[in-house]
C-alpha cells in the first residue's frame, strides 16, 4: 500500500517542525493547484493557556504569524470567538428556539445558562506588529480593522491576550458533559477566519460547520496535575507529564499544575479534552500512526471492555481509509471520550463513550474518516457540507461493512433511502445551501450525509466502480492539504474517466431536480420487441437496463447520456445503444426477440441510481 502510494504520489516531504516526532506528510503532486492560480493563506499559532479547573476559566496569550498568500491587500481580519455562542440571546440560542426541529442537545438550553455557566472569550489586548489595533466583538466574530494593510506576500504578527470561560456542555464544546467528562475543548481559542478565493469566511457560529486556515500550532497548557489531556498535536515533554505518555522515567516538577507542550504541524484546528478519570491506552498501527484512546474509568466494566475492543478495530479502520483514500499523513490519532455525540477534529475525535460496541465502532469509523474528508481535504464545511459529511458517510459505510464483517450486499442502502425520503418530502433544499440556512435541521442532515454519500455512490454508477475508486485517490492526491471545492471532485472524476460531468455536479448539488426514469411500453412488430423508456424527472442520467428472458438468459443494455460525451467502461458483456439526449422525454430501442420471450425489464438493476420512484423501473 505504501509502495503503491509513493509511486502514485511521486513526491513526499518531511514537515519542518521541531516536534520530537517527525510527520511524514504526503505532498500532493498536484496538476491543478500547482498552477499559479491556486493560493491559500497560512497561519502559525503559539499559545500559552493558564487554566483554572475550579472556575473553568482560562487566560490565553496567543501569537499568530499570518502570511497573506493572496493576491489581495487586506485591510481587515476576522477571528472566530466560538464560545460566545453559548450565551442567552446569541444567534445559536435564538435560531435553536425558532427552528421547527431544533437539535435536542441545544433546544432552549442556552437561554437558561447563568453567568457562571456561559461561554465567553474576552479579548483584553490585540496588537498588530507590536501596535494596539482596533477591534470590535460582533457576537461570535471579532472584527479587526488593521493599522496598516497586509500586502500580498506579507507576514504580520498579531499578539492577543484574552480571558475565557468554558460553557457548560451544550453543543460540541464545554465542561461537564452528560457523561461527566470535565473538559471538551473544541473551537475554544480565538481562531483566525479563512480568506480564500471567495473572500472572507467570517461566518457567525449559529449551528454548525467550520472552515480554517492551514498552519502549525505550538500550544502550552498549564493545567491541574491530576488531569489527563488528549487532543491534536504531539506532546513534546512526555516524561514531565507521565499519564501514559512517558517514554522513560517520569520526572514531574513538584507543582500543582503540569505544563503540557504540544506541537501540531500542518493542521487547521487544535482541539483538546481533559479529565482526571481518563484511562489512557495506546496501540501502534503497523507502518502507521500511534493510536491513543482516552475513556473514563467510571464507565461500567462492559463499556470499558468495548473501549478495549475498539482499539484493534480502529487499527483496521485506519488501514482501510489509508488504502482506499490516501495514506494517513500524521504520526498520531486519538479517540477521546467527550463532547456530545461524535465530532471530527485534527488528529482526533471526541465521541460520547456510553455506547453499544457497534455504535462505538461506527461513530469512530465516521469521525476517523473525516480526517481525510475535512482535516486533510479541507473543504469549507459551511458551504459544501455534503463534501465532508457525505463523502465521510460513504467511505465509513464501506469500511464498517469490511471491518465489522457486516456482509451487506449494498452498504449504502440507508443513504439512498434517506435521500429518496427527502426528495419526496417537499422539504428538500439544494445542497449548495449554507449549512446554517436550511429551514429544517432534518433536511440539512439528510442532504449533507445521505445525499452527499449518494453523490459518490451514484458517481460510481455513472463512471464505473473502478473509475470511482481511482477518482477518490486522485482527489486526495490533487487536493490534500488544500481547500477543495465541488468542482474539484468533479474534475478529478472527469480526468480519471474522460467523461463530461458538469451536468451531474450542477443538477445534483445546485438544484432539487430529481431522477425518475420509467418503462413506458413494449410493442412487437414482426417478432421484434420495441421498448420505450421515459424520462419523468428533470435530472439526466445514463441508463443501465437488464432484460431477463423466459428461457433464463438475460441481456444488459447501456444507454449513454449524450452530454457525457462517452461511455462508462463495461464490466460485463453489454449492448451499448445510441445516446439519449436529455431534452427528449422518451427513448425507444429494439430487442431482437418477440415480446412473449421477455420475462421482465429492469432499469438500473443494481439500484445505484437514486431514482425517486422505482415502481416504474420494472416491467
Ligand atoms: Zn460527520
Amino acid at each position: 500500500m505504501k509502495l503503491k502510494l509513493s509511486i502514485l504520489l511521486g513526491v513526499s516531504f518531511l514537515l519542518s517542525c521541531n516536534s520530537s516526532k517527525s510527520t511524514q506528510v504526503v505532498a500532493p503532486n498536484n496538476p491543478v493547484n500547482d498552477s499559479s492560480r491556486y493560493w491559500q493563506q497560512h497561519v502559525d499559532y503559539t499559545m500559552d493557556i493558564d487554566f483554572d479547573v475550579k472556575t473553568s476559566r482560562y487566560k490565553g496569550k496567543q501569537t499568530i504569524v499570518y502570511t497573506n498568500n493572496s493576491p489581495d491587500t487586506l485591510d481587515r481580519v476576522f477571528y472566530h470567538l466560538y464560545f460566545n455562542a453559548f450565551q442567552p440571546g446569541s444567534e445559536m440560542d435564538v435560531r435553536s428556539r425558532t427552528i421547527t426541529d431544533p437539535d435536542a442537545r441545544v433546544k432552549d438550553r442556552i437561554s437558561k445558562l447563568r453567568p457562571n455557566e456561559i461561554g465567553y472569550i474576552k479579548v483584553s489586548s490585540l496588537k498588530q506588529n507590536g501596535q494596539s489595533v482596533s477591534n470590535k466583538v460582533a457576537g461570535t466574530v471579532l472584527e479587526v480593522t488593521l493599522n496598516s494593510p497586509i500586502k500580498p506576500g506579507e507576514k504580520v504578527t498579531f499578539d492577543m491576550e484574552y480571558d475565557a470561560q468554558v460553557p457548560v456542555q451544550i453543543r460540541r464544546s464545554g465542561r461537564d458533559n452528560k457523561e461527566g467528562v470535565a473538559l471538551s475543548m473544541t473551537q475554544w481559542y480565538p481562531k483566525l477566519a479563512e480568506y480564500d478565493f471567495e473572500g472572507w469566511h467570517a461566518d457567525p457560529y449559529i449551528g454548525r460547520e467550520f472552515h480554517g486556515v492551514w498552519g502549525d500550532f505550538d500550544v502550552t497548557l498549564h493545567l491541574d496535575k491530576d488531569y489527563v489531556v488528549g487532543g491534536t498535536g504531539y506532546l513534546q515533554n512526555p516524561n514531565e507529564i507521565g499519564h501514559g505518555y512517558e517514554t522513560g522515567e517520569v520526572k514531574r516538577p513538584d507543582k500543582d499544575k503540569l505544563t503540557w507542550h504540544f506541537k501540531a504541524p500542518q493542521v487547521h484546528d487544535f482541539t483538546w479534552a481533559a479529565d482526571p478519570d481518563y484511562i489512557h491506552d495506546t496501540m501502534q498501527v503497523p507502518n502507521g500512526p500511534m493510536l491513543h484512546f482516552y475513556y473514563k474509568n467510571t464507565l461500567d466494566e462492559e463499556k470499558k471492555g468495548f473501549w478495549k475492543e475498539l482499539q484493534p478495530k480502529t487499527v483496521a479502520l485506519m488501514n482501510y481509509f489509508s488504502e482506499h483514500i490516501g495514506q494517513y499523513p500524521y504520526d498520531q490519532y486519538s479517540v477521546i471520550q467527550g463532547g456530545d455525540g461524535g465530532m471530527e477534529y485534527a488528529m482526533c475525535t471526541l465521541i460520547t463513550g456510553n455506547r453499544s460496541f457497534g455504535s462505538l465502532v461506527g461513530v469512530t469509523s465516521h469521525e476517523l474518516a473525516h480526517t481525510w474528508f475535512q482535516f486533510v481535504l479541507a473543504t469549507n464545511e459551511a458551504k459544501h457540507e455534503w463534501m465532508d459529511e457525505g463523502f465521510t458517510s460513504y467511505i465509513s459505510s464501506l469500511a464498517m461493512n469490511e471491518v465489522m464483517s457486516q456482509n451487506k450486499a449494498f452498504p449504502l442502502e440507508n443513504s439512498y433511502k434517506g435521500y429518496i425520503y427527502l426528495a419526496n418530502s417537499g422539504k428538500e433544499q439544494p445542497q449548495s445551501t449554507h449549512a446554517d440556512r436550511y429551514e429544517f435541521n432534518q433536511a440539512y442532515g439528510i442532504s449533507a450525509y445521505s445525499k452527499g454519500a449518494v453523490f459518490l455512490s451514484q458517481l460510481g454508477y455513472i463512471i464505473g466502480e473502478e473509475n470511482l475508486r481511482k477518482t477518490i485517490k486522485r482527489y486526495f492526491n490533487d487536493f490534500a492539504f488544500k481547500h477543495p471545492v465541488p468542482n474539484d471532485i468533479k474534475r478529478s472524476a472527469e480526468k480519471v474517466s474522460g467523461l463530461e460531468l458538469d451536468w451531474y455536479l450542477t443538477d445534483w448539488t445546485k438544484t432539487t431536480n430529481n431522477i425518475d426514469y420509467g418503462i413506458k411500453e413494449i410493442k412487437e412488430n414482426n417478432g421484434i420487441s420495441s421498448v420505450t423508456l421515459e424520462r419523468i424527472g428533470l435530472m439526466p442520467m445514463p441508463i443501465d437496463l437488464e432484460v431477463e428472458f423466459n428461457d433464463g438468459s438475460s441481456q444488459l443494455f447501456y444507454i449513454p447520456l449524450q452530454m457525457m460525451r462517452g461511455e462508462k467502461p463495461g464490466t460485463s458483456p453489454r449492448t451499448v445503444l445510441n445516446d439519449w439526449a436529455w431534452a427528449y422525454p422518451t427513448y425507444t430501442f429494439s430487442i431482437n426477440r418477440p415480446k412473449s420471450d421477455i420475462k421482465n425489464i429492469t432499469i438500473d438493476p443494481k439500484g445505484l441510481m437514486a431514482d425517486i420512484n422505482r415502481s416504474n423501473n420494472k416491467l
